[in-house]
């Protein structure tokens, strides 16, 4: 049932320190780097004989802030898995990125393209200062847009994400942000609404009344100037909260949405394949102990039902480019068309969702209600 070609994911844990708004698996005490590395690239090693004669065709680097390791660390993490795996010739290989990594040290985007990455993705958030203090982010917007700059001059394919919907948040400030990265002529752009996570200290002020989160009409209409803008620029929105110029989608991405089989490595990544799904322990020292004893570092191994992929599979296409009815016909041997055609034509008739001959898709009004879609019709 192999759909397209799976991707790599690899978990980098270590911040140098916590956003206030951050719920991700990740630690803070840098001095552990080294034994990690070595822990991750046992796993790869160990874990590499399930996958023989799978061919991959993207690797992505994430955390955490994986642009705190060295050049000389990624290239190390990368040859193991080129060692291990067999990688396309032409493979999208990204990491994730702090802008405040580069600063004033323009020299590390040149060891990262080195290491043999080709796709970078800064961690931005926003172009507004007081935005930018506001979720403890340790970059101005000056510097964020002199990163960019300097690593355009290394990568074509950039991408950054951006939060939006922060308390007291004016539109005015959302289109200066979506502004300065159109024109920095960023390919790729993935756009979050801030989630107030449990346990986070944004949160715990939203709990006792000190910030307050936006209504969900004023956050859908900071949504809807998101897609707006982008489209006008060119932008083609290719999943809910992704948009890409022609040619820059994000080949790892699309694996999530599509369907498709990937493997993580490192503390807390997540894992599917063929239908079964398990995730590594999240605490660092089970992690490094089991890997000491020579044993893969995961948990909650799980076989999904066929109603449980069928849920998936729509949930997840219905959020990007939509249900691919070939590949729907291939995996469950039934016509989607038939088998939800009062559905589709509900969701047509109230202009949230289009049938073509490929795809059943959401319309821009249905984006917007992904969710409640999902739950409601299938
Ligand atoms: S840099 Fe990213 S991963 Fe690290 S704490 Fe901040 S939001 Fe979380």
């Amino acid at each position: 049932m192999q759909l397209n070609k799976p991707g790599i994911y690899i978990h980098i844990p270590f911040c140098r320190h916590k956003c206030n708004y951050c719920d991700f698996y990740l630690i803070t005490n840098l001095n552990i780097i080294d034994r990690f590395l070595d822990n991750l690239k046992k796993e790869i090693v160990i874990s590499s004989k399930f996958y023989d004669g799978s061919e991959f065709d993207s690797i992505f680097i994430g955390g955490g802030t994986p642009s705190i390791l060295s050049g000389k660390q990624i290239c190390n993490i990368l040859d193991v898995i080129y060692n291990n795996f067999r990688i396309s010739e032409k493979s999208e290989v990204t990491i994730e990125a702090n802008p405040e990594d580069f600063i004033n040290n323009y020299q590390r985007l040149s060891e990262v393209e080195e290491a043999g990455i080709n796709r970078i993705s800064f961690g931005v958030q926003s172009f507004n200062d007081t935005e930018l203090k506001f979720l403890s982010r340790e970059h101005n917007s000056h510097q964020a847009v002199e990163v960019i700059e300097e690593a355009k001059k290394h990568f074509e394919n950039i991408s950054i994400d951006l939060i939006y919907s922060l308390p007291e948040q004016k539109v005015e400030s959302l289109i200066n942000s979506i502004e300065t990265a159109v024109n920095l002529g960023i390919p790729h752009i993935s756009a979050y609404t801030l989630i107030y996570e449990k346990e986070t200290p944004i949160y715990n002020s939203m709990k006792r009344n000190i910030i307050s989160k936006n209504e969900d009409k004023y956050e859908s209409e900071l949504y809807s100037i998101f897609s707006d803008k982008l489209l006008q620029s060119g932008y083609c929105h290719y999943e809910v909260s992704n948009f890409a110029l022609s040619g820059f989608k994000s080949r790892h991405n699309l694996k999530y949405w599509e369907y498709a089989n990937y493997i993580g490595f490192g503390p807390s990544a997540h894992s599917f394949w063929n239908g079964k799904r398990w995730n590594n322990f999240r605490n660092i020292i089970k992690y490094n102990i089991n890997l000491q004893k020579d044993l893969i570092p995961s948990e909650n191994e799980y076989r999904l039902s066929s109603d449980e992929m069928k849920t998936e599979f729509i949930m997840l296409g219905l959020r990007s480019k939509g249900i691919n009815l070939e590949n729907y016909k291939k995996i469950f041997g039934s016509s989607f068309k038939d088998e939800f055609s009062s559905q589709i034509n509900e969701i047509r008739e109230r202009g949230h969702g289009e049938i073509g001959t490929e795809y059943f898709s959401l319309s821009e009004k249905g984006y917007l209600l992904a969710d409640e879609i999902c739950a409601r019709y299938f």
